[in-house]
């Protein structure tokens, strides 16, 4: 038990379990709304047509243009087609790119936000919104970002690919084991963080074996859950600060990313934190670096950054990048161990 703490929870309703999602029409009165625009990317409109038609008179419109890193162009026209339709809310349905662009639009109009979220990304759950401007991407952080309502219906998870059930997974993953060692964390993040990753260490490979399996899909986004809600409460170290360098300046995949970098940050910062890691290090034969790099091995995930596309000239850049401004990290960030540990995430070697 730590000696003392600051504890700040993120209000939340969450409407947790499979078929949940019957209760939209309810969530949306309940926020005192009655003309929701449906928000969906483009290869889940037809799910937000159906979800359209579940709402009957309390939909005003559907926008599919949701893109990944909120790109403020797209937000623009989003915000016209919610003026245009009289829309009083937006219900998100999809994961973090749907949810980011749902955040931009309450941002800027403080529009009340449910979310249906299909991915394991727990953006649903944070006050944080990344955006794109001329290839710039921001984050800000605000009370109005943070969505009112989320709901986690495991039936509409059952045709998410496997190969982004699995990196979606390791991202939620990285924002626990983050939340391990986090400046703010606190007995209820650390409680979270440790059940998040066993649960979804125990999900992600029965939905590699079966990826309708109701039970897994629903603890996999229970684990989600955990995980987004540590994201949003404690501060994210190394490991989001290398994710966001290789996704905003060379345009690496986000889920992706995360996925391949997590062993490497982890077996980093295990050095200097080896006690805040324990718990999790446990789960994954005692040494959470090479542990998690067998575990994602087993899953099928992507292993090196060059199966991205990055070039390994980009290396000096991207340790330069890290390092000018890095976030909080328990251990310090050294521009040659970064440069050493991006070198085995690009070539895909177990960490040591
Ligand atoms: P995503 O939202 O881009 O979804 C990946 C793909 O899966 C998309 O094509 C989507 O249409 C599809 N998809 C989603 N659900 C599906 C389902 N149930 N069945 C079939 N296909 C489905 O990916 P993501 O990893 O969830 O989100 C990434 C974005 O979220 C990035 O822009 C990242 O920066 C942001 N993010 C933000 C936060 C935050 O707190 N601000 C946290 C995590 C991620």
């Amino acid at each position: 038990m730590p000696h003392s703490f600051l504890y700040i929870a993120n209000p939340a309703r969450i409407v947790f379990g499979p078929g949940s999602l019957a209760q939209i029409a309810d969530e949306v009165r309940q926020l005192g709304c009655s003309q929701a625009l449906v928000l969906s990317t483009p290869s889940r409109h037809e799910d937000a047509q159906r979800l359209s038609r579940q709402l009957g008179a309390l939909c005003a419109g559907v926008f599919s243009e949701a893109a990944m890193h909120t790109p403020v162009e797209v937000t623009e026209r989003a915000m016209a087609a919610y003026a245009k339709a009289g829309a009083d809310c937006v219900v998100a349905l999809g994961g973090g790119s749907t949810i980011g662009l749902g955040k931009a639009i309450a941002y800027r109009n403080d529009a009340p936000q449910l979310v249906v979220a299909t991915t394991y990304a727990g953006s649903e759950v944070t006050p944080i919104l990344g955006q794109t401007e001329d290839g710039i991407k921001t984050t800000v952080k605000h009370d109005s970002i943070l969505p009112d309502v989320v709901i986690y219906d495991a039936e509409l998870t059952l045709g998410l690919p496997v190969s982004i059930s699995v990196t979606s997974g390791l991202n939620a993953m990285a924002h626990a084991v983050e939340g391990l060692y986090a400046k703010e964390k606190n007995p209820v993040t650390t409680l979270m963080a440790e059940e998040g990753i066993r649960v979804l260490k125990d999900a992600l490979p029965v939905i590699v074996e079966q990826p309708e399996n109701i039970e897994a899909r629903n603890n996999a986004l229970y684990g989600a859950w955990l995980c987004g809600t540590v994201l949003g409460t404690v501060g994210m170290a190394l490991h989001h600060k290398l994710c966001h360098t290789l996704g905003g300046s060379f345009g690496l995949p986000h889920a992706e990313t995360h996925a391949i970098m997590l062993p490497h940050t982890a077996a980093y910062n295990a050095q200097a934190v080896t006690d805040l890691l324990a718990p999790a290090a446990e789960l994954f034969g005692g040494e959470l670096g090479g542990g998690l790099y067998d575990f994602a091995k087993y899953l099928g995930a992507p292993m090196a950054l060059k199966e991205l596309g990055l070039v390994e000239a980009d290396l000096d850049r991207a340790a330069d990048l890290a390092v000018q401004t890095p976030y909080w990290n328990p251990r310090p960030v050294e521009r040659e161990a970064v440069r050493e540990l991006l070198q085995r995430a690009w070539s895909g070697t177990r960490p040591e």
